[in-house]
């Protein structure tokens, strides 16, 4: 499971519609499951049509641009659901938070070439009340960035990185494959300098030549109202920067939504418990019911039976990407005393029989 559309597509993140049509039928050609029988030519094709199928659209690819492969409700793109997309983010399940992330991130230890930098994962927790309003926070984020001192080089300052030998600096070098098709000359890269056309004979003391320093850096981002726990925001470009002049890689935020103390959520609608005596049950009355943005009036009719629901319209949460919000469920039980007083009792009791 490729873990980005664009790199499933090999399209760069400002390709345009044309360009990644193109990159879709050539892919498409390639890995149809009529022409190739190679195993994981299925997979691979799904995963051709299904980032396709979000990035030719261009209200499901900002979309994706700015919340992710879960997508705004955590549902995913066409059918694909937020599990899914869950364990399709190779590489996150092993890490408990970004600290982890960030330390385990050095897989295989120092690479040589151009290399994209690894995404990064944030957990952040939201109040409810931020929930409905929507916050701007700034988050604090631990990422290897360049190299100061080699400038990303990986090369000891006033040295410079040498030719390699094996491909004369290209980077890349020529084979002749046997497919079914025939004999295919494929340019691919060096495997000596791994893509990178240069080897370092000096490394730069500061960074051991990986030409990567670890910085703390500040993010701000924009959690937008009605989120919920579950959802990502992709913060493209915050993740640790690419090795030796690679692009760097994204920071996903992780949002979880803490509990409330008076209200329970389920998507937009909020729910609230609260009871009254059995006098306004029978009498009617008016009760003060807390909602996310100060006190609202409910009015309980005369004859208001044990656990009714009563809705306060467009007093829950906004609907995520909406102006339209949902509502606030408040079940309200009946209080039945359980000591009378004398005179209290015998005036019950008078009480005529229905
Ligand atoms: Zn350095
Ligand atoms: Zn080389």
């Amino acid at each position: 499971m490729a873990r980005d559309y664009y790199e499933t597509l090999g399209v760069a993140r400002g390709a345009s519609q044309d360009e990644i049509k193109r990159a879709y039928r050539n892919l498409a050609r390639k890995y149809h499951p009529d022409v190739n029988k190679e195993s994981g030519a299925t997979e691979k094709f799904k995963a051709i049509n299904e980032a396709y199928q979000v990035l030719s659209d261009p209200n499901k690819r900002s979309q994706y641009d700015y919340y992710g492969q879960a997508g705004p409700q955590g549902g995913g793109f066409g059918g694909f659901d937020f599990g899914e997309g869950f364990r399709g983010f190779e590489g996150f399940g092993e890490f408990g938070d970004l600290f982890d992330a960030f330390f385990g991130g050095q897989r295989g230890g120092r690479r040589a070439g151009p290399a994209r930098g690894d995404d990064l994962r944030y957990d952040l927790r939201v109040s409810l009340e931020e929930v409905a309003r929507g916050a701007e926070k700034e988050l604090t984020v631990a990422h290897f960035t360049a190299c100061a001192a080699c400038k990303g080089s990986g090369a000891k300052p006033g040295t410079q990185p040498a030719k390699c030998a094996a491909c004369g600096g290209q980077g890349q070098v020529r084979q002749n494959q046997r497919t079914i098709f025939g004999s295919i000359t494929q340019v691919v890269a060096c495997p000596a300098c791994h893509g990178a056309g240069t080897t370092i004979q000096n490394p730069c003391p500061a960074c051991h030549g990986s030409g990567r320093e670890k910085k703390k850096h500040r993010v701000k981002i924009k959690v937008p109202a009605g989120i919920e726990s579950g959802h990502r925001l992709r913060v493209p470009g915050a993740g640790n920067a690419g090795s030796q002049g690679g692009p760097p890689g994204d920071l996903y935020v992780f949002i979880s939504v803490e509990p409330h103390p008076l209200f329970n959520r389920d998507g937009a609608s909020l729910y609230y418990r609260t009871s009254v005596s059995f006098l306004q049950a029978i009498l009617g009355g008016e009760i003060k019911v807390p909602t996310l943005e100060g006190e609202a009036v409910l009015k309980v009719p005369p004859g208001t039976q044990p656990n009714t629901n009563f809705k306060l319209k467009e007093k829950g949460l906004p609907h995520l990407g909406r102006r339209d919000k949902g509502d606030l469920y408040v079940l309200v039980e009946v209080r039945i005393p359980d000591r009378l007083t004398r005179e209290q009792e015998e005036l019950l009791r008078k009480f005529p029989h229905a």
